[in-house]
C-alpha cells in the first residue's frame, strides 16, 4: 500500500522534513484519507514567520509563502505586525486549500505552531 505522505506529488517537498513530521506523535488529521475540501489548514498570521516549512512538507502544494496583503497586514496585532516586518513582509497563504487531504504534516512541521487543521462540515468549522 502506498503511503500518500511520501513526497510523490509535490515537487517542493523536503523528504527529511516530511519524514520527521510524519513521525510526530501529535500529528492531527486523517492521514490523507479525507475527502478533498473537507479539511482546510488555517494559518495564524500573527505567529507566521514565513520560512516555509509548510510548503516543504505539504504533499499537495496547498501553501505558498508570499507578500502579505494590505488587508491581512492591517488585521495583525501590534506584535504580529512587528514579526511580519522582521520577516520581510511575507506570510503563508493557502491558495490550493481545496487539495488538502488532512495529512496533518503542516501542523506539526510548523515551528511557530501557526497552523490549525479545521474540518469544514455543514457550515461549521471544527479544529482538529
Ligand atoms: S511553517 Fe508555519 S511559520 Fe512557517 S511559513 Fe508555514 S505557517 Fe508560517
Ligand atoms: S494537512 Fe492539508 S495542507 Fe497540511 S500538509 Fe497535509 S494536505 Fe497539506
Amino acid at each position: 500500500m502506498t503511503d500518500q505522505t511520501e513526497p510523490t506529488l509535490s515537487k517542493r517537498t523536503n523528504a527529511a522534513k516530511v519524514r520527521k513530521a510524519a513521525q510526530h506523535p501529535k500529528r492531527p488529521g486523517l492521514g490523507c484519507k479525507a475527502e478533498p475540501a473537507t479539511f482546510v489548514p488555517v494559518v495564524d498570521r500573527n505567529k507566521c514567520e514565513a520560512k516555509g516549512d509548510c510548503v516543504e512538507v505539504c504533499p499537495y502544494d496547498v501553501f505558498d509563502v508570499a507578500p502579505i496583503s494590505d488587508a491581512d497586514f492591517r488585521a495583525l496585532s501590534f506584535l504580529g505586525k512587528m514579526r511580519v516586518r522582521f520577516h520581510g513582509m511575507k506570510t503563508a497563504y493557502t491558495p490550493k486549500s481545496d487539495r488538502c487531504l488532512a495529512c496533518g504534516l503542516c501542523v506539526v512541521a510548523c515551528p511557530e505552531r501557526a497552523i490549525n487543521l479545521v474540518e469544514v462540515s455543514a457550515g461549521n468549522m471544527t479544529v482538529r
